[in-house]
């Protein structure tokens, strides 16, 4: 029999689904329809390692690697999306510092920040999208000028996750650190720096417990060490960053989607109509099937994507791919699971309606579907 995965993935897998089902599920639509995020819950991703998978010991995580982070977020997902994408940008930031700090950075913000993210005390966000800097991240206006041994922060940022979260430790901002040349850099905000506000949580038609806000930056003065990585490199790195994102997101993605065939193949089986289970009709059938097959090609595009990110070999082809067909093919199995459930699936107490809502936002954040139609075009060769 082929393996797909380890024995310790395997373990992993069953270790959240476990906690997922349990412990995730049962408060799902509630934190959905009040907007709720339960900080005590996302501590207990801490304690069972899951916001340390992707760290090394020495930062207090698990070093259970890339793709066991996938099929964690992948499992957590299947219940409670919104939870899946909070920890997606919540340890992004402490992973960038271990893998972009400095030495002297690490060892300043090791205690500080990176541990409590491990933990799963803290999160952070990443501030890249502007009200008019979306897809086209050159566009990007935010402007940091350096002033003696402080960078001065001036403009704004957009549908940035986890800003308003009390346990926000810090936001790393994309800003224009050279208009001459159009270089950026990538520098961290502490919460609570003077002049970085934070607007009111917006409303969303989904992921409603995950935060969403506004940046306003105006004058707000951060060290000059805050700077991350080589100078003007910021925007390659993220762009880079971009790539593990994306297969993490894609696999929030393919996690929903398996889900929805679950939940529309056990309705089928039992609902009647005609005076026999709406499985057998063929037209019923036809949607199921197509979940299922797009569920089977979707784990192999990310499993691969994020095989060849563990292993350090290029996959700019690859996680533009995953991103691209998981969130088209889950966006399409909320629909049709909808669609199975009939009245019922438009109804607020079934969760594939809850499913139908959150989906929506996977082909647009983190790189519209065009976007890596675009990346994958690039990387085919079409263009330079
Ligand atoms: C729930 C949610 C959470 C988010 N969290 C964050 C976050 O934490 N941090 C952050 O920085 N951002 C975040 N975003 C923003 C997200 O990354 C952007 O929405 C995304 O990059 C698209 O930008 P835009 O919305 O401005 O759309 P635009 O760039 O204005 O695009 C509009 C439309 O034009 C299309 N388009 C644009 N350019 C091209 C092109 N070259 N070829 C073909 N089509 C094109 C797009 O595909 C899209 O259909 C979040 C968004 C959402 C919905």
């Amino acid at each position: 029999m082929i393996k797909e995965y380890t024995e310790e993935q395997e373990a992993i897998r069953r270790m959240v689904r476990d906690f997922a089902r349990k412990e995730i599920s049962p408060g799902a639509a509630e934190r959905d329809a009040t907007g709720r995020f339960d900080y005590d819950l996302y501590r207990r991703l801490g304690d069972l390692g899951i916001t340390g998978m992707t760290f090394a010991e020495e930062y207090g995580g698990t070093g259970a690697g890339f793709l066991s982070a996938c099929l964690a977020a992948e499992e957590i997902a299947r219940v409670d999306m919104s939870l899946s994408w909070t920890l997606l940008v919540g340890v992004a930031g402490a992973n960038m510092i271990v893998l972009l700090g400095s030495e002297e950075q690490k060892a300043l913000w090791k205690e500080k920040w990176v541990l409590p993210v491990v933990r799963g005390e803290a999160v952070t966000s990443a501030a890249i999208t502007e009200p008019d800097a979306g897809s086209d991240t050159a566009a990007i206006r935010t402007r940091a000028v350096l002033d003696g041994d402080e960078w001065v922060i001036n403009g704004s940022k957009a549908f940035i996750t986890n800003a308003g979260l009390e346990n926000n430790v810090f936001t790393t901002v994309l800003c224009l650190t050279n208009p001459e040349d159009r270089r950026f850099d990538t520098i961290i905000v502490p919460k609570g720096t003077p002049g970085c506000t934070v607007m009111p949580a917006r409303g969303k038609m989904g992921l409603r417990s995950s935060d969403t806000r506004e940046l306003a930056f105006d004058d707000c003065r951060v060290p000059a060490i805050n700077l991350l990585g080589p100078r003007g490199t910021g925007r390659g790195s993220i762009v880079r960053g971009f790539f593990a994102a994306r297969i993490v997101l894609a696999s929030t993605a393919l996690g929903l989607a398996e889900e929805c065939l679950v939940l529309a193949l056990d309705y089928a089986k039992q609902r009647n109509a005609f005076g026999r289970p709406i499985a057998e009709f063929q037209h019923v059938q036809a949607m199921l099937v197509d979940m299922a097959l797009h569920v089977e090609l979707s784990r192999l595009i990310r499993d691969k994507a994020a095989r060849l990110m563990e292993w350090g070999q290029p996959h700019a082809k690859e996680s533009a791919m995953a991103k691209y067909f998981c969130c088209e093919s889950a966006k399409q199995a909320a629909d049709y699971a909808v669609q199975v459930f009939g009245a019922m699936g438009v109804m607020d107490e079934t969760p594939v309606s809850r499913y139908y809502r959150d989906v929506r936002a996977t082909t647009i954040a983190d790189g519209t579907t065009q976007i890596q139609k675009h990346v994958i075009a690039r990387e085919l060769g079409c263009f330079r």
